[in-house]
């Protein structure tokens, strides 16, 4: 199907439903009944703002398990362009053969922080924790039927220690689960050792701060996305060529960044994962931590182009959270992975979408027509009233 065949939105949302064999009535409706979110998902509630909705796709992706899928990208944003720009980087990508992905879960982590006041008393928890990490694991796993303590890592500084424990949540995101694991852990260890908890929540998780620490241990779904785009496909479809874009990732996305400080090294993943978060009932803070990720790119002795993008550090879940809301539910069945056992094949479509992403905005900063789309699209200018 091709999404702008159809030239309004309700032909278009028809259109896509019958394709997917999906109901999306309350997207179509604007005002779901929301009173489910007033229980549990946001206190003093008044009403809801509304964002606009829109499709990018497919996008054919290929996991390492050799599942070959195509997918339309749900897309909630405000900023004009962003759809058809990620629309137009999953048409080179499907033409070229479609996105190889691969994921591997690290784990939801709690970073709580321990009063120690000297550097004896560090080193007694350190040991304390290691010589009992079965029975913490079974206080901690014994606070939901879908957890499971992977890791508890120490840092000690002479009065402060810092336990970073990671955990597989299952097809939930976690941050609730693991915050309650951890409290009861922390409780235990407390009471134990004498050695105050300060904070369940020390800073040591990272949670939805950008750190190091998180791009190079990572958090949550660590993800890959990679694919050989041929000279005729950045010719046809994304009006460049492989020197052009090559030239624009050096300079912008490694040498840019460097000098800046920066520690993603991407054109833009935080803005398909922004988009991409808010239809689908994800935390949208933990786009500081999707913001991490790096792009990769090579013209390659055939004088085709490689572009890869690596997500250290995902949180995104197809239960629990925002997820079961009546329009963020309908827009992951539009993807297929609403509910259980679906966890690691929404990251590999949110990584495939970045590197979609990734891929059009470099090849239209290589031709210099960045600009000019968003004066054409995305802005109420004079020219456009006239
Ligand atoms: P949650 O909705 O609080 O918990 C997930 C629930 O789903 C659990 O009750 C779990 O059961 C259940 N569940 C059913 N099937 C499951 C399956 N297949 N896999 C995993 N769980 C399953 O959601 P959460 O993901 O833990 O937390 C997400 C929320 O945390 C978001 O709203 C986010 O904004 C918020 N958040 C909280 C903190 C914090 O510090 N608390 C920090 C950041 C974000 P069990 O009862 O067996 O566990």
């Amino acid at each position: 199907m091709n999404l702008r065949d159809h030239k309004d939105t309700k032909t278009r949302r028809r259109a896509l439903e019958k394709e997917l064999s999906v109901d999306v009535p309350h997207i179509a409706a604007y005002t779901p009944d929301l009173e489910i979110a007033s229980t549990k998902n946001c206190e003093n509630m008044i009403g809801a703002v509304q964002i606009p909705l829109g499709i990018a796709g497919p996008l054919k992706i290929q996991s390492s398990e050799l599942k070959v899928q195509s997918y339309y990208l749900p897309l909630a944003t405000t900023e004009g362009v962003l759809v058809a720009s990620i629309s137009r980087g999953c048409k080179a990508i499907t033409q070229a053969g479609g996105a190889i992905v691969h994921t591997h879960k690290v784990g939801t982590t709690r970073g709580p922080v321990f009063y120690t006041g000297s550097i004896r008393e560090g080193t007694r928890l350190h040991n304390f924790v290691k010589n009992q990490k079965a029975k913490i694991k079974k206080i901690a796993e014994g606070t939901s039927n879908h957890l499971e303590l992977k890791d508890i890592k120490t840092k000690s500084i002479p009065n402060y220690t810092f336990l970073r424990f990671s955990y597989d949540t299952g097809d939930a995101m976690g941050m609730n689960m693991v915050t309650i694991a951890t409290q009861a852990a922390g409780e235990f260890i407390e009471k134990e050792t004498g050695i105050p908890c300060l904070s369940v929540a020390g800073n040591f998780d990272v949670d939805k701060k950008p750190a190091w620490l998180n791009s190079i241990n990572h958090r949550g779904i660590k993800a890959w996305a990679e694919v050989v785009l041929q000279r005729r496909i950045l010719k046809d479809i994304l009006k460049t060529t492989p020197e052009k874009f090559f030239d624009v990732w050096l300079g912008k996305v490694m040498l840019g960044s460097a000098v800046s400080g920066s520690i993603g090294f991407n054109a833009h993943i935080a803005n398909v994962i922004a988009a991409l978060f808010i239809a689908t009932g994800q935390d949208p803070s933990h786009v500081v931590e999707g913001s991490l990720g790096i792009t990769t790119a090579k013209v390659l002795d055939s004088g085709d182009l490689y572009v890869g993008v690596f997500l250290p550090s995902l949180l995104v879940g197809t239960v629990g959270g925002g997820t079961s809301l009546p329009t963020q539910k309908e827009a992951l069945s539009v993807l297929g992975v609403s509910g259980a056992g679906k966890v690691e094949e929404f990251a590999q479509i949110v990584v495939a979408a970045c590197l979609a992403g990734e891929v059009s905005l470099l090849a239209s900063l290589s031709e210099g027509s960045l600009a000019r789309a968003h004066e054409r699209l995305g802005r109420d200018t004079v020219k456009n009233q006239k």
